[in-house]
């Protein structure tokens, strides 16, 4: 399993909507194998990376090569040139760090009882200017237009996605938090992860056997110091495996499809 140091929600889901997907791992794993990558980088590691690619005889098309292959597996399932860094330390390091996808968004918040009905925002940083703003609040109103347009026209869609325009990625809304959406990759990879590594007749565990081995591996030793903490807790905090028979098999399937 991949470690996404995303602390936005729409992040770590956008990310782990990739990274997870059987298909995805298995690229990896052929591109790891290609690249000679036995041992894996810091996040910090760019340049031994840099290093490692383009070998003793610093040969830096290896590096484009590098770099072009990361590409490919984008296109391939079709995210926006956003995700390259995402793929990038996917493949090469020991994890995704904050930062790797992209830090200056607008972002859709759904704060309210009803489904539809929701809010955007543009989230800022210390280092936003407000020139930055106005250009993000400007390219919000024009996507927003666009979409409409899009949606309706494949070879304007792909334009659009060269361009940046328009994310094609998964728009996924059933978690309603950090922890529902890190207890369910959990779940995924406790329950499909022998599949994943290529045993096709792996026997699935029951949803019962997995509450039971989740909640040993609690790192409080499901002693909480609070109602809400233990809540938020991936491992022990499911209060209800019906919650999760219900979104296992959902979020198995937005990986197989988008
Ligand atoms: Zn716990």
């Amino acid at each position: 399993m991949f470690k996404i140091g995303a602390t936005s929600l729409k992040h770590r889901t956008s990310i782990a909507l990739l990274v997870d997907k059987p298909e995805f791992v298995k690229t990896i794993k052929r591109l790891r194998e290609k690249w000679n990558l036995t041992k894996l980088f810091q996040p910090d590691q760019d340049s031994e990376l840099m290093e490692h690619i383009c070998g003793p005889e610093k040969n830096y098309d290896r590096w484009d090569n590098f770099c072009a292959d990361i590409e490919t597996v984008r296109r391939c399932f079709n995210r926006t040139p956003n995700f390259d860094k995402v793929i990038k330390y996917a493949l090469a390091f020991t994890e995704i760090p904050e930062g790797a996808f992209r830090s200056t968004y607008f972002k859709a918040i759904d704060n309210s009882e009803y489904p539809d009905d929701i809010e955007y925002a543009i989230i800022v940083t210390p280092h936003s200017t407000p020139a930055e703003v106005t250009s993000e609040l400007k390219e919000f109103k024009q996507i927003m237009q666009d979409q409409i347009e899009y949606r309706s026209d494949k070879g304007k869609l792909e334009r659009a996605i060269e361009k940046y325009r328009y994310e094609p990625g998964p728009a996924y809304k059933d978690f309603d938090s950090l922890g529902t959406l890190d207890r369910t990759r959990l779940w995924y990879w406790e329950m499909y992860g022998e599949q994943i590594a290529g045993n096709a007749n792996a026997k699935l565990k029951s949803y019962e056997e997995i509450d039971k081995e989740l909640r040993l591996e609690c790192p409080k030793g499901q002693d909480h110091e609070t109602k809400a903490e233990q809540k938020k807790c991936p491992y022990c905090g499911l209060d209800d495996i019906n919650s999760m028979q219900h979104l296992l098999p959902k979020y198995k399937k937005a990986l197989e499809s988008q």
